[in-house]
Parts: structure tokens; sequence; C-alpha cells
């Protein structure tokens, strides 16, 4: 029998859904959420139905959980979203994923975003031949997103890629040289966010 092993999970646990917080854990059995949360015949406690508003704040609690961000960042992320010309809940889930630590994790270079946004800060990728370790940087179509070729950096992307290799979104592909290195060919559309989202929910939520 399964418990819950910790916040993370009971995120995942309050949502039903996997968030993939916990790194190459939530790909195992191991995962909170595939194991029995309660004993056989033992009567789960009934969570009262949730008002609309609890469900738009449910929204964007996951979204903001799944990408590490914390509410001013993401009330900047929502203000763009609407500047923009396109549908609004589908522009503020495209900056979320071209996060630098959301790219370098879906890359499979860090086991969790958590993982990628350190690597990001200690200074292991480069954007064009360049140092960036600013885990919010926004990648853009053409950016080369590269391991920086040098012995540690080396050694932490090519673990996690022996444990964690994911196939890359569409919108990346990935290279298979002795320096891992992965090219973004456009900007992430709705069908590359890796978290079902109801973006629409958060849009009425923010627009108040
Ligand atoms: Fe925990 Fe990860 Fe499973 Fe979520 S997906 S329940 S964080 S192990």
């Amino acid at each position: 029998m399964g418990r819950i092993t910790g916040p993370v999970c009971r995120l995942c646990r309050r949502d039903g859904l996997k968030l993939f917080l916990k790194g190459s854990r939530c790909d195992t059995p191991k995962c909170a959420l595939e194991r029995r949360a309660t004993p056989p015949g033992m009567v789960q406690k009934r969570r009262s139905k949730a008002t609309d508003y609890g469900l738009r704040l449910r929204e964007k609690q996951k979204v903001k959980h799944y990408y590490g961000v914390l509410e001013r960042q993401f009330r900047t992320y929502f203000a763009r979203a609407v500047r923009g010309k396109g549908n609004t809940g589908e522009t503020l889930m495209s900056l979320l994923e071209r996060r630098l630590d959301n790219v370098v994790h879906r890359l499979g270079f860090a086991m969790s975003r958590a993982a990628a946004r350190q690597m990001v800060m200690h200074g292991h990728i480069t954007i064009n031949g360049r140092r960036v370790d600013v885990p919010s940087y926004l990648v853009k179509a053409g950016d080369l997103v590269r391991v920086k070729n040098r012995k540690k950096s080396l050694q932490l992307v090519h673990g996690a890629l022996a444990e964690f290799r994911r196939d890359v979104p569409d919108f990346l592909s990935r290279g298979d040289g002795a320096v891992p290195e992965a090219r973004v060919d456009r900007l992430p559309a709705a069908e590359d966010v890796s978290i079902p989202v109801q973006a629409n929910l958060i849009i009425e939520l923010c627009s108040k």
C-alpha cells in the first residue's frame, strides 16, 4: 500500500494529475499516483464539489506548480499574453513552455524542472554559444540550446539522459553529438504543452 510521499505528491493527488515534480521517481511505479492511496475496502473521504472559482483557481495553481513560477511572475506572463496577438490562453501556455528551465527538462537534460532550474543557474547551459544562467529566459525560434562543453556539465546531462530519455516535443530537435544540444525549430503551440490544462479557466480568473 502506498502513502502520500511528500508535499509535491500531494499536489498531484489534489489535482488527480501527474505533475512530474519529483524527477525520475515520477516515471516509476513509486509515483504516489500510481500506488494505492488507501487500503482495499477503506472508504475514501469525499471532497466537496468545487465552486467555479475553485476550479479556475485550481487550474492556475496547477500550472504555477508545474512550471515552478510564483504569482508575480505568473501575472507578468499573463499581462504579456493579453498584449499578444493570438489566443490569450495559448499565448500564456506558449510563454511558459518557452522558459529555458522547461526546455532543458523537456529535452531530458535534467530529471525535473527544479533540477533544470539549478542546472541553468549554475551555468551549465548556453544559448547560441553564450552562457545563460536565467531559468526564465524565453527561448526563440532558431536558438541553439547547448550544454557547456566541460566535464561537470556533460556528466550531469549525460547522467540525466541515461536515466530519463524521453521523446522531445515537436518544437525542439535534439542532436546526437557528444555534447548534448538542441535547436528550437519554432515557438511552442497548444499541442506542445506538456500538461492538460483548461487555459480558458485561468484567463477568466485572471481577467477579473
Ligand atoms: Fe509524486 Fe511525481 Fe507521481 Fe506527482 S508524478 S505523484 S510528484 S511521483
